[in-house]
């Protein structure tokens, strides 16, 4: 059995260690969630309160050229594009996952329209995060598609002649299950389809290379494993075979060529600038470049390679301890076991209470989170659980933490302190 001690130890030999100096974390806090919002790095207060007060408040609108403003999206997602196996100028930072989702799926099916129009049918996955969802059933009443949801293991029956885009998230936000992005887009291909990837857990949390996997377009986020603050802007890649096939839908003036010409047409500019809409938030850009930068000082460590190794010993230790010291309080492991198959979280069903453990480990400084289960049936299968959701940030968390949490969460099980009125009050965000 692994103990405290020896988890220390493991701290002791990290290399990676001393990449938690570049974050900002409560005294006390052990933060599991970093899946859902990101540490803030310590860098970000002083360098937001430069942009407020200098490029701001005195560059004024010289700032858009003197401080960079105007180019911080291909800026940014040139550096998003280092972690996710894009080219410089494939990337750009801007607007939300949800937003970023509508034009590269709006892309696809015109694509799609062009090139193969008998293919009607957009398909996803059940328990795909709810906004992608959403998104793709807007364009199919905009456009008379349908859309079809699968479980995981359907995706290549599913691959029929009719498909026009796969659209996935690469690794599931509820249980962490982590598709093979090479071999799944090789058979969206052979069956003729586009593939669309979602990397909001993916980007900064595994090593993710789209080029190799031949993929068509990605989106992704900004404010969970890339650190970028609450509502940081997203990103979005387009493959350069098709940056230039079509106009994205919401053509605003910073997607067109000369923007500052202000002509009556649209123009679309050349490659991913076209994914840009309006004015951006130089905000939280420059907030989500702080986060960025955290990750690229991994990069002389082993970057992202290096971050894995660490996040599976984690997530290893982490199951193993809640099997060693939890059993019997009806924990389950619903994350896959084979390194290969999961993303950098862990996550456990439980036959009751799912919740209200969660709140009692918050009230003990162990934030992770809890994700409710769907009681409807697909597939002829049972509804999915309750889920209690454990996020591992390679760049900040460490080996004592993961026993200490354990630890907590043992506490709490044996004392029934999760029973406590206080603890199975909802909140309106879980
Ligand atoms: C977190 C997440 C989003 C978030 O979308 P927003 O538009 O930023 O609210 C979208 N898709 C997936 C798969 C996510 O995990």
């Amino acid at each position: 059995m692994t103990t405290l001690q020896d988890c220390r130890a493991l701290d002791a030999q990290d290399p990676l260690r001393k990449l938690r100096d570049l974050f900002t974390i409560p005294p006390g806090v052990i933060y599991l969630d970093g899946n859902s919002l990101g540490v803030m790095p310590a860098a970000a207060p002083a360098r937001v309160a430069a942009a407020v007060t200098q490029e701001w408040g005195e560059g004024l609108i010289r700032s858009w050229n003197s401080a960079g403003w105007f180019g911080l999206p291909q800026k940014l997602g040139n550096k998003i594009a280092s972690l996710i196996g894009a080219r410089p100028g494939e990337v750009v930072a801007t607007d939300s996952t949800s937003v970023n989702l509508y034009k590269v799926l709006s892309a696809a099916l015109n694509i799609a329209a062009q090139d193969a129009p008998q293919r009607r049918v957009i398909v996803s996955e059940r328990s795909n995060f709810p906004t992608d969802l959403y998104i793709a059933q807007a364009l199919c009443r905009e456009r008379g598609y349908q859309l079809q949801l699968i479980e995981p293991e359907e995706i290549n029956t599913a691959l029929t002649p009719d498909v026009a885009v796969l659209m996935l998230t690469h690794v599931n936000y509820r249980t962490g299950a982590m598709h093979d992005m090479g071999a799944v887009t090789a058979a969206a291909h052979a069956a003729g389809a586009l593939m669309v990837w979602d990397l909001a857990h993916s980007a900064g949390a595994v090593p993710v290379d789209l080029h190799g996997a031949g993929a068509d377009f990605a989106v992704g986020c900004g404010y969970k494993y890339l650190n970028g603050g609450p509502g940081a802007p997203a990103f979005v890649w387009v493959h350069p075979r098709h940056a230039e096939r079509f106009w994205q839908p919401l053509a605003g003036w910073w997607g067109h060529a000369a923007p500052f010409e202000f002509t009556p047409e649209y123009r679309p500019a050349p490659g991913v600038a076209r994914y840009l809409c309006g004015t951006q938030p130089i905000l939280s850009l420059t907030a989500l470049e702080c986060g960025l930068d955290t990750l690229l000082a991994a990069q002389p460590l082993g970057g992202m390679a290096a971050l894995r190794q660490k996040s599976l010993a984690l997530t290893d230790l982490f199951i193993a301890l809640v099997e060693e010291r939890c059993a019997g309080h009806g924990l389950t492991l619903v994350t896959p076991r084979p390194h290969a198959q999961r993303g950098s979280q862990a996550s456990l069903s439980c036959q009751s209470g799912a919740y209200a453990i969660v709140q009692a480990l918050i009230a003990r400084n162990v934030i992770g989170d809890f994700r409710a289960g769907d009681p409807s049936t697909s597939s002829g299968r049972a509804g999915s659980p309750d889920i209690l959701r454990f996020g591992f940030t390679p760049l900040y968390i460490g080996f004592e933490e993961v026993w200490r949490a354990v630890e907590h969460l043992k506490q709490v099980l044996e004392s029934a302190e999760w029973q406590r009125p206080e603890f199975n009050q909802k909140q309106a965000v879980t």
